[in-house]
């Protein structure tokens, strides 16, 4: 708040496609995607119609006890896009809750499955995690910057390392290394599966840890291992679900089936809170049982899939159809790399991470050692004033700059926003005479 106070604030008034409008009329490029929500563009005139109608027959009822048409449509679409044999949906309206309500149906599944298994009753996750602010998500979370201070009001669990390969933390090389972190994974799910109810994992991509990109196989394992060990695979596709990765969802692009899948984020092509979790039969019938049981998920939100966003997330699905989002993106995102490579001309410019459109370019105080600037140097938020200064408007992760465009925008857009991240970086990280 404080750097804040000393700035000229940034008031948003407007959106039209990948534009962002401020207060005095400036425009500027989106390119973090409204925090990486909106894919197909603000003021996209399908959504906004869907909106509208909507609007017109009614904007809120409840999904507790009783539905309406919006959600139901909705999950029969999700559950078509899917990966196989997730076949039910409940709604939420955040990605944190969407993770909550997995956290709690794992637990519960396992409950209500009666002993042994009773004893399952934690989660193991990754060292870099980032699953959302609530205390449960966070409880499972990893960025010590977001969540040490909690510590002491969260449940513990077991880590596994982070594929993190820029900062292997067994010093070895993909892929002469064959994926030896795997075989870690195996040694804490070895030791302690028998408490465990689930993994928790971001397939694909860290994000909020600074776009980690995980090695190709990775997640293909850790599903192995979790149906080795008879533990419930929670794949967190909040970030990286709808397209993000180039596929509809990360998960898709190693064959892999979660057990429960978190998504939220794009969801509704970035205009309204919405989310939803979604799960197999299997897990789905632990909690059917005679009133007086009460096996029910007792979890319920006052907006959860609030109909004008189940809308909109129904028209944003049209739209992906319509445009040919995904097969649109494949050049885009090639362009991306190609242009991408360039950035190691910087000498700031540490590793370039890249996982469809999602990119995150680590800047290092020192490339030969790796070394991060000290947080004083405010490196990552200096290069951003200077992107804002030239028209784009991005957000960093510490010294980790993200580039996270809508899906739809143009390749002459995206050229700028790659030429003017490139010329702000070079612009900060060059020393100037004295320094
Ligand atoms: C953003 C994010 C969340 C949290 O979603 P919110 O809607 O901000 O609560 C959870 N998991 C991942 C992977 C995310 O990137």
């Amino acid at each position: 708040m404080k750097d804040y106070e000393d700035e000229k604030p940034l008031i948003i008034v407007k959106g039209e496609g990948s534009f962002l409008i401020d207060s005095y009329g400036n425009r500027y490029l989106d390119g973090v995607s409204s925090l990486w929500v909106n894919l197909h563009g603000h003021r996209r005139k399908e959504i906004d119609r869907a909106i509208t109608d909507q609007l017109k027959a009614i904007s809120h009822s409840t999904l507790l006890g009783i539905s309406h048409v919006p959600a139901i449509t909705l999950a029969k679409k999700l559950v078509e896009l899917a990966p196989e044999g997730l076949t039910k949906v409940f709604y939420s309206d955040n990605g944190s809750t969407a993770v909550e309500i997995a956290l709690k149906m794992a637990f519960q599944y396992w409950q209500q499955k009666g002993s042994p298994q009773k004893e399952k009753r934690t989660f193991i996750s990754l060292t870099y995690a980032y699953h959302g602010d609530t205390l449960g998500a966070v409880s499972v979370g990893g960025i010590d910057t977001f969540h040490k201070l909690y510590e002491p009001l969260l449940f513990s669990s077991y880590r596994v390392p982070s594929p993190y390969c820029y900062r292997c933390s067994l010093g070895k090389a993909y892929p002469a290394c064959q994926l030896a972190c795997i075989n870690q994974v195996e040694e804490v799910i070895n030791k302690c599966h028998r408490e465990v109810a689930a993994l928790i994992i971001e397939p694909l991509v860290q994000g909020a840890a600074g776009m980690l990109v995980a090695p190709p196989g990775y997640l293909k394992e850790v599903r192995r291992l979790c149906s080795k060990y008879d533990i419930l695979l929670i794949a967190d596709e909040v970030a990286v679900g709808f397209g993000r990765t180039g596929s509809m969802f990360a998960c898709e692009q190693e064959g892999v089936v979660p057990d429960l899948m978190a998504l939220a984020k794009g969801i509704s092509g970035g205009y309204l809170p919405l989310a939803a979790t979604l799960t197999t039969e299997e897990i789905y019938s632990a909690f059917l049982g005679e009133y007086q049981e009460l096996r029910t998920f007792f979890h319920g939100h006052s907006y959860t899939g609030n109909p004008l966003a189940c809308s909109a997330a129904l028209a944003s699905l049209e739209v992906f159809a319509k445009d040919h989002t995904l097969e649109k993106l494949k050049e885009k995102i090639a362009f991306l790399e190609k242009r991408l490579r360039s950035f190691y001309d910087l000498p700031q410019v540490g590793e370039v991470r890249q996982k469809g459109f999602m990119v995150g370019i680590e800047l290092v105080k020192d490339r030969k050692s790796k070394e991060p600037y000290p947080l004083e140097h405010k490196v990552g938020i200096r290069v951003i004033q200077e992107a804002r200064r030239r028209g784009v408007v991005i957000r960093p992760l510490g010294d980790v700059i993200v580039l996270m465009p809508p899906l739809s925008i143009s390749s002459e857009h995206l050229e700028e926003l790659v030429d003017t991240v490139f010329h702000s970086i070079a612009c900060v990280t060059t020393p100037r005479r004295g320094e």
